[in-house]
């Protein structure tokens, strides 16, 4: 009988630093611009320069104002995209096996020959992180660019998934959270990286780290030093344009 290869412990995915990202969307557009040219692709884009424009993301950033109980309010930039659960859902649905979970990197793909378009995982996945493309009527999502990370034909620097590769601000990080040695796992461990709604059950790969507190606005008073008040009779070329604004 032949003997099946032990389960990898590589799990491959993403840390996504809350403090960081500035909702700036680079990551949503150079995800859609990968997947779009590359194997995931075509991503249907529908009227998109209409009224009522539709298409397939694979990547989003959501905003939210938090008011913490104390100190000043925040805006939090918060990216998403697949979470490549260890007990995915998204899997353990799909009635063909079309979604299934590598053994080799953990990565969880749909292999579209296979997917009927019946949905069942996007009613599955509790993060809505399942994307049914209008067009090719199949399911799509993050693959953690398989296509670029073991692509040979690329510069090393470029074998990161196209979001991580062109955050502006760093805020994405890449690497294998299954090695606790990993730079990912010891920025997880650092900085007390956690796992998006772990009530599910669903075991995310993806690591969040938390944002920072900030100061309160009382001790980050920049422009104190600016706003000495004025004298009452200016002197030197306030004076003198003073004076000359009075004579018009
Ligand atoms: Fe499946 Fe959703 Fe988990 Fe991704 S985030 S593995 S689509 S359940
Ligand atoms: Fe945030 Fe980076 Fe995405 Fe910009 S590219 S929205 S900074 S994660």
């Amino acid at each position: 009988m032949t003997q099946l290869p032990p389960p990898s412990s590589r799990r491959l995915g993403l840390v996504i630093d809350l403090d960081i990202c500035v909702g700036c969307h680079a990551c949503v557009i150079a995800c859609k611009g990968w997947n779009t040219e590359n194997q995931a692709g075509p991503l249907s884009d529908i009227d998109a320069y209409g009224a009522a424009p539709s298409g397939t993301f694979l990547n989003r950033v959501h905003s939210f104002e938090i008011q913490p109980e104390t100190g000043a309010a925040q805006v939090v930039h918060f990216p998403k995209s697949c979470l490549h659960c260890q007990d995915a859902p998204c899997v353990t649905v799909c009635p063909t096996g079309a979604s299934y979970k590598r053994v080799e990197d953990g990565i969880v793909v749909v292999d579209e020959d296979a997917c009927i378009g019946c949905g069942l995982c996007a009613w599955a996945c509790p993060y809505g992180e399942r994307k049914m493309d209008a067009l090719a009527g199949v399911m799509k999502k993050c693959t953690l660019c398989v296509d670029r990370i073991y692509n040979n034909n690329l510069p090393e620097e470029d074998r990161k998934p196209a979001c991580v590769r062109t955050c502006p601000a760093g805020a994405r990080h890449f690497g294998d959270l299954g090695d606790d040695d990993s730079a990912v796992s010891r920025l997880v461990a650092e900085r007390g990286g956690y796992d998006l709604m772990p009530e599910q059950g669903t075991r995310p790969t993806n690591k969040y780290l938390p944002p920072r507190p900030r100061d309160s606005t009382a001790e980050i008073d920049v422009l104190a030093p600016f706003l000495d008040p004025v004298a009452e009779t200016p002197k030197g070329f306030l004076g003198w344009l003073d004076r000359a604004l009075e004579a018009l």
